[in-house]
């Protein structure tokens, strides 16, 4: 069986699963002890002479430190990227900034088992994910960006395309690699030059792209990343020579982002929270559904805006459903993320995992009945068994609030009016999930639910030609496909 002395869950049904540890090598990445800022084509010592450390979620140890910008920073990171822009990157012709990202992508793929293990140790991800969704998905990315550079007449018809000009843009933790990447292809793809701010807890994957970047001789202020907390973000929000504020992360800050650019020239996309529901009808195959829900929700530890957070089962089949969840959860793998058996990683941070107890409490006072598998957590590092609650009011705090970690709620639903009731009532609107037979219930709900994303019989599927984004608290504007062209670009 194995125990926590290779910081594995053990588990008490699990001996047909009980696989020798296969831990992937951490020789594939190399880290430096301190990373400066990468401006204008350099890394450069930071002004506020102050760095921070970036710390292994899962084993607690500190793996390098970064530099912490401050207002003088961020300025110095702005100036770089309008001088590129006016000087070198509006001007260029479309093809050759195609070829560029094209490079960047290449590079990104030579280097992806490097980038693969720096996400997992930085970010406690399960190194599979990193290596299988994480960085291909970032790479693809920029290869599909690339080639929209010199078709941009195709992607708008009959119309002039201006790039705007330099964009801030700013990016959360959970997605750290990939979330740079659909900010930066799609803005360099339509001519605007960028300063990105990586979140505190995850910079090492930004800072590995900004040698990528250097590598594949972009020229010098067309991309800058600059690392830093919250004030550093505030900073180039408010900083007045960008035209564009492209954010992911919390509805709280997205909102704050939206006060303090009221009244100016800047434009702004923002992908926030979500409250996935995620529908399952008595006449869907079942296993196939609970697989999915299992996927939608456990994850990534469930630090996915889009996690399918909210299950709501047909009456008829909840025990079945309950049942196979429950057998399925005993299997689940929890920890070491740089083991390649591992299902659920560690939660990013300390916080974040304090943040999820929190939930479990509220859950239980509210009334809710909270299961959890059987198995001993890894005593270092932050790690949180997946949890499902059941008894679950559809008015409670753990079914209407983001919890962003692995905790499911179920409830039950009679007829296709009520689900969708139930699932549009929450403040966000990101994304969905459908399991059933039938064709024409899939289309009644997908144009019924009001979410950005309608997954049907599958769950958490991404592709660089599809957009992403959501209604209500979840924010505005696209990412991704076509449509993501759009924030880009000023159309006369
Ligand atoms: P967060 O606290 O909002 O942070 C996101 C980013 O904003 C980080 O880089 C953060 O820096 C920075 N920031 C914090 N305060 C700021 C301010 N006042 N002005 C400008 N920037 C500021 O969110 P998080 O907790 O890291 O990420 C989780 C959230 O992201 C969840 O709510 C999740 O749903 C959402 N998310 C949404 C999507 C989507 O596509 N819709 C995708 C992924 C995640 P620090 O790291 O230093 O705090
Ligand atoms: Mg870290």
């Amino acid at each position: 069986m194995a125990g926590t002395k290779n910081n594995t869950l053990k588990l008490k049904f699990d001996t047909a699963r009980d696989y020798a540890p296969a831990p992937e090598s951490k020789s594939a990445a190399t880290i430096q002890p301190r990373y400066d800022l990468f401006i204008n084509g350099k890394f450069e010592k930071p002004l506020s002479k102050k760095y921070f450390a970036t710390i292994n979620p899962a084993t607690e140890e500190k793996l390098s430190e970064v530099a912490d910008a401050n207002a003088a920073d961020v300025d110095r990171a702005v100036v770089a990227a309008r001088q590129a822009y006016n000087k070198t990157w509006k001007n260029m012709p479309a093809k050759e900034r195609g070829k560029y990202i094209f490079r960047i992508a290449r590079i990104m793929q030579e280097r992806a088992r490097e980038l693969a293990v720096i996400e997992t140790l930085d970010g406690g991800k399960p190194i599979r994910e990193s290596r299988d969704f994480d960085i291909p998905t970032a790479a693809n990315h920029f290869f599909y960006y690339a080639g929209w550079a010199d078709k941009l007449e195709y992607a708008f018809p009959n119309r002039q395309t201006n790039p705007l000009g330099v964009a801030g843009q700013i990016i959360p933790w959970n997605f750290p690699l990939l979330m740079a990447a659909w900010k930066i292809a799609p803005a360099l793809a339509t001519g605007n030059t960028v300063v990105l701010k990586p979140a505190e807890t995850t910079p090492l994957t930004a800072l590995t792209l900004a040698e990528i970047i250097r590598e594949a001789d972009l020229p010098p202020g067309v991309v800058n990343i600059i690392t830093g907390a919250g004030e550093t973000g505030s900073a180039l929000v408010n900083h007045k020579d960008i035209d564009k504020v492209a954010f992911t992360g919390s509805t709280e800050v997205g909102k704050i982002i939206q006060r303090a650019i009221a009244g100016t020239n800047k434009k702004a996309t923002l992908e926030l929270g979500g409250k996935a529901a995620n529908i399952i009808f008595d006449d869907a195959p079942l296993d196939q559904a609970v697989e999915g829900v299992i996927n939608g929700i456990f994850f990534n530890q469930g630090h996915v805006c889009c996690a399918g957070s909210r299950l709501y089962v047909q009456e008829s089949v909840y025990k079945q459903v309950l049942r196979k969840l429950k057998d399925r959860l005993e299997t689940l793998i929890v920890g070491d993320p740089m083991d390649k058996n591992t299902d659920i990683g560690a939660i990013n941070s300390k916080q974040q995992l304090a943040n999820i107890h929190k939930y479990l409490k509220i859950g239980q006072q509210e009334g809710a009945e909270m299961y959890q598998p059987s198995g001993v957590l890894p005593k270092k590092g932050f790690f949180c068994a997946p949890t499902i609650f059941t008894n679950v009011a559809q008015s409670s705090r753990i079914s209407q609030e983001e919890i962003f970690g692995p905790v499911l709620t179920i409830q039950t639903f009679r007829t296709d009016d009520e689900v969708i009731e139930k699932a549009n009532n929450s403040p966000y609107g990101l994304s969905a999930g459908v399991w059933t037979d039938k064709g024409s219930k899939i289309f009644n709900l997908t144009t019924k639910l009001r979410a950005g994303v309608v997954w049907a019989n599958t769950y958490n599927q991404f592709d660089p030609t599809s957009p992403f984004g959501g209604y209500k608290e979840s924010g505005y504007g696209r990412e991704g496909g076509l449509h993501g062209l759009t924030p880009y670009v000023n159309l006369i």
